[in-house]
């Protein structure tokens, strides 16, 4: 049975708690262990796929076609263990099963209560699968004191209790702020934080403090005598120029030996931290850069989309150089020419996004690459701009374009080379999405099978013929019209197996040109990275050579 450790924050948010989880994930795994990642969130979302990408980041799809949270993404970029849909939670889900089990009667007539009957739906999320590896890791969002978290703390705080003494235990993230007048690190909001866990029953064994100056050993000292913790189980995090130091960073201010102290494992196994050295010489030590222009809408917020800024960083270790990401609003296009602004970049990606504002500048930028024979990657709607760009430039479909951005009922404005898919195939089964399904749950989700098509770009970076990839949409490319743009010169290099649904598409005579339909960047990770990342940034590296 696993030992759980359960990771919580205080003072502030945003402090690196899923990178924390992460980077212990990682560290266990370098001692041998398996382990498995989970988030609880204690917002009333039934899960982040309708939520917008710019307040909560983007949104993680797992192969189990579940929309979660993005810390999922780093769960499985640190520890290549594939996250499911039963490893991320929110309150709102576990209120609509219990709201469920009480319409059905299940409670045979009982009150429903926060406790027990809430509590008791997280704890038995908490067990699911809970043999099939060493350590369960789960991380609950917020910070301690939020209104909406308490369920979930009282919830852990139960789950501790039911299990057999030592097999959970409590890590928590704190904040040491710096005041730089008196030239001090200040622990009262860690000690107060820690009072807040107290008076809910939870006493952490393990406090991480992230500061930006060392902490003296006398602060250290003193956050273990008043928090009630050993002083080796004080561990710093300071600030980090790359996430993926922070499994060696951990490891040297002693993370993993403090918990498995903490689980009385003695004599601890000891860790092979190998991959991860080679991972921070590649990051440290690139040998050249390249530049690649993300043409996109979500260009506020980097966190919108995080796994490509990481897919690209990987990509970018493949072939030993740094990517420097510039975001570029697609937006401009629709009012100026792209070449001013896309001219000097060595790479063009167009990411995924959802609705018409910003399409006609990605399909400008698609052409630009094209026509200039710039390495192109166009991901799920990327992919979309650019079949739409051949129809109406190559083709010569001048009014193609997606029945996503055709809204007036009964006026049709494109020829829908894209348009809205309503049934599919999965597996052996078949999917159909009727008009009352609401915005969430209406699209292709999760892995699906692609066939490529031998000797195509896409076959050589995979180096193989039947892959799966993660998906997320609703608007699908038209078999229609394959035959006409095959004849104006793109390939249909990837196709589900049953035929009907484009995966891939390439133009054979551009150096590298590849749009697809699926979602690599999930699946990549930076002892890993994905072979389409590899190839784009080292199609990227062969075009800087060239200027
Ligand atoms: N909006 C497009 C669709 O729904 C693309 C989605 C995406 O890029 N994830 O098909």
């Amino acid at each position: 049975m696993a030992r759980f450790i359960f990771i919580t924050g205080g003072v502030v948010s945003s402090l690196g708690k899923g990178l924390a989880s992460a980077a212990l994930g990682a560290l266990l795994q370098a001692r041998g262990y398996s382990v498995r990642l989970r988030k609880l969130d204690p917002y009333l979302n039934v899960d982040p796929g309708t939520m917008s990408p710019f307040e909560h980041g983007e949104v993680f799809v797992t192969d189990d076609g579940a929309e979660t949270d993005l810390d999922l993404g780093h769960y499985e970029r640190f520890t290549g263990v594939p996250a499911r849909m039963t490893d991320s939670v929110s309150s709102g889900r576990i209120y609509s099963n219990v709201l469920e089990k009480e319409r059905r009667g299940d409670y045979l007539g009982k009150t429903i209560q926060v406790v027990p009957h809430v509590t008791n739906e997280i704890k038995e999320f908490l067990t699911i699968g809970e043999d099939e590896v060493d350590f369960m890791l789960c991380e609950i969002g917020g910070t301690v004191g939020d209104i909406e978290g308490l369920p979930f703390f009282e919830a852990i705080r139960q789950f501790s209790h039911d299990k057999p003494r030592g097999q959970c235990i409590f890590m928590h993230l704190t904040l040491l702020p710096y005041l730089s007048a008196s030239g001090e690190l200040k622990t009262k909001p860690t000690q107060h934080s820690v009072k807040e866990l107290q008076s809910i029953g939870i006493a952490p064994d393990i406090l991480v403090c992230r500061s930006e100056q060392p902490i003296p050993e006398k602060e250290r000292e003193k956050i273990a005598l008043f928090c009630n913790v050993r002083k080796e189980s004080v561990v710093a995090a300071y600030d980090l120029k790359s996430i993926y130091e922070a499994p060696l960073a951990y490891h040297d201010q002693g993370l993993d030996q403090a918990v498995l102290d903490a689980f009385q494992i003695s004599p601890a196994p000891k860790p092979d931290l190998s991959r991860w050295y080679d991972v921070k010489d590649r990051i440290e030590n690139p040998e050249g850069e390249v530049r690649v222009a993300i043409v996109g809408k979500y260009t506020q917020l980097e966190d919108a989309y995080k796994s490509i800024a990481e897919a690209l960083t990987h990509g970018g270790m493949a072939n030993r150089v740094k990517v420097r990401q510039e975001w570029v609003d697609a937006e401009i296009f629709d009012r100026e020419d792209p070449a001013p602004h896309l001219e000097g970049f060595d790479a063009i990606l167009v990411p995924g996004g959802f609705g018409e504002r910003g399409t006609e500048g990605k399909i400008k930028a698609a052409q630009f690459a094209r026509e200039r024979r710039i390495p192109y990657l166009g991901i799920c709607l990327g992919m979309q701009m650019a079949v739409i760009e051949a129809a109406r430039n190559v083709a010569g479909l001048e009014d193609a374009g997606s029945e996503e951005f055709d809204h007036e009922a009964g006026k049709k404005r494109f020829t829908h080379v894209v348009y809205h898919l309503k049934e599919w195939v999965q597996g052996n089964e078949k999917v159909v999405r009727k008009k009352t399904d609401g915005k969430g749950g209406t699209m292709r989700l999760g892995a699906y099978d692609a066939v490529l098509k031998e000797g195509s770009k896409v076959a050589q970076a995979y180096g193989r013929l039947d892959i799966d990839e993660r998906h997320r949409h609703r608007y699908e490319v038209d078999i229609q019209f394959r035959e006409e743009l095959e004849k104006a010169g793109l390939c249909f290099s990837g196709m589900s197996p049953d035929g009907r649904l484009p995966e891939i598409v390439e133009w054979p005579d551009h150096p590298w040109f590849i749009g697809v339909q699926y979602h690599p960047e999930l699946k990549s990770k930076p002892f890993d990275p994905h072979p389409l990342f590899r190839d784009f940034v080292r199609a990227a590296k062969d075009a800087a050579l060239l200027v």
